[in-house]
């Protein structure tokens, strides 16, 4: 075979590729559509929005799949500011630590599943994308003395997961526009302005999940909705839920009033002290301390 032919059959299976992904695509359009092939890019954006109105008025609407993606999108936000820790054994305990807490939570699956990952920065801060991403930096697991602990920072987290806080954060007014984005995400339509459109209004949508979530935080009532998550998920899986007042208190010691982290959006420690203390009566703070569970949190982050 010579060199022009076999260039021309690789050309040939690329275009059948191409087309297979096309049909792919199509079929994708049409479901969301209920069929539509041959409508010009307008008339199917204009038929998409339509579609997504008469299904999606609030967050609650909004399907665990259109969560995933609007999800994986406020992670890449995190992901541009922040640097990943890349040290595997810290980051594997974390994922085995945070999935063994979300399933015993009210949501243990989620379409995408949970995935945990460390942030290499010396702030106190940690993040919960809709659906599953759920971020810890380096400073937060310094105030951290234990797995019970850690367990406790996961917790919370989890329970911003579960309430869905971050979808509570979109304005109503983008919801629509962002379930309909969402539902074309992989859905390559170029060149249209419709398209465009719906574009910058699911960027809008991640905008307000982001800068809520770094910048002004969720309300005092979230946090203190978090916090009780928490302390059911900690005593669900066999954790000492005191543990939480404990990392609250670490916290408190080290958090710079004013600092870019959860000095900025959260309650003061003390007031969520305050609050955990009352869901926690009869439960004795001091319980022994668990061998093989230091000796793994030592092994996994004891060098951080
Ligand atoms: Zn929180």
């Amino acid at each position: 075979m010579n060199r022009l032919v076999r260039m021309l059959l690789v050309a040939g299976s690329l275009v059948l590729l191409a087309a297979c992904t096309s049909t792919g695509t199509l079929n994708i359009l049409s479901s969301v559509l209920g069929g539509g092939n041959g409508m010009s890019d307008a008339e199917k954006a204009e038929a998409v929005v339509k579609s997504a109105r008469t299904v999606a008025k609030s967050f609650e609407d909004i399907t665990p799949e259109q969560e995933y993606y609007i999800g994986r999108a406020v992670g890449a936000v995190v992901l541009d500011r922040y640097r990943p820790y890349t040290n595997q054994e810290a980051n594997h305990y974390l994922n085995v630590l945070g999935r063994i807490l979300s399933l015993v939570s009210d949501r243990p699956e989620t379409f995408g599943g949970y995935h945990f990952l460390i942030l290499d920065s010396k702030e106190i801060n940690a993040f919960a994308t809709p659906s599953g991403l759920i971020f810890v930096s380096l400073g937060m697991l310094r105030c951290a003395s234990s797995e019970d602990t850690v367990a406790a920072i996961l917790a919370h987290e989890i329970g911003h997961i579960e309430l869905k806080h971050g979808l509570k954060a979109i304005k109503t007014s983008r919801i629509t526009t962002a379930l309909t984005s969402a539902a074309l995400t992989g859905v390559a339509v170029a060149g249209s302005k419709e398209m465009a459109e719906l574009t910058t209004v699911f960027g809008d949508s991640i905008t307000d999940i982001a800068s809520t979530m770094i910048n002004s935080g969720y309300s005092r009532s979230s946090e203190v909705q978090a916090d009780k998550s928490a302390v059911r998920i900690l005593q669900a899986a066999g954790y000492n839920p005191w543990a939480l007042v404990e990392m609250l208190e670490a916290m408190e010691q080290r958090l710079q009033p004013g600092g870019p982290d959860f000095a900025k959006t959260h309650p003061k420690p003390e007031l969520r002290i305050k609050e955990i203390e009352k869901k926690l009566a009869g439960i004795e703070r001091n319980q022994p301390v668990h061998p093989q569970r230091q000796s793994r949190y030592r092994s996994a982050l004891g060098e951080l």
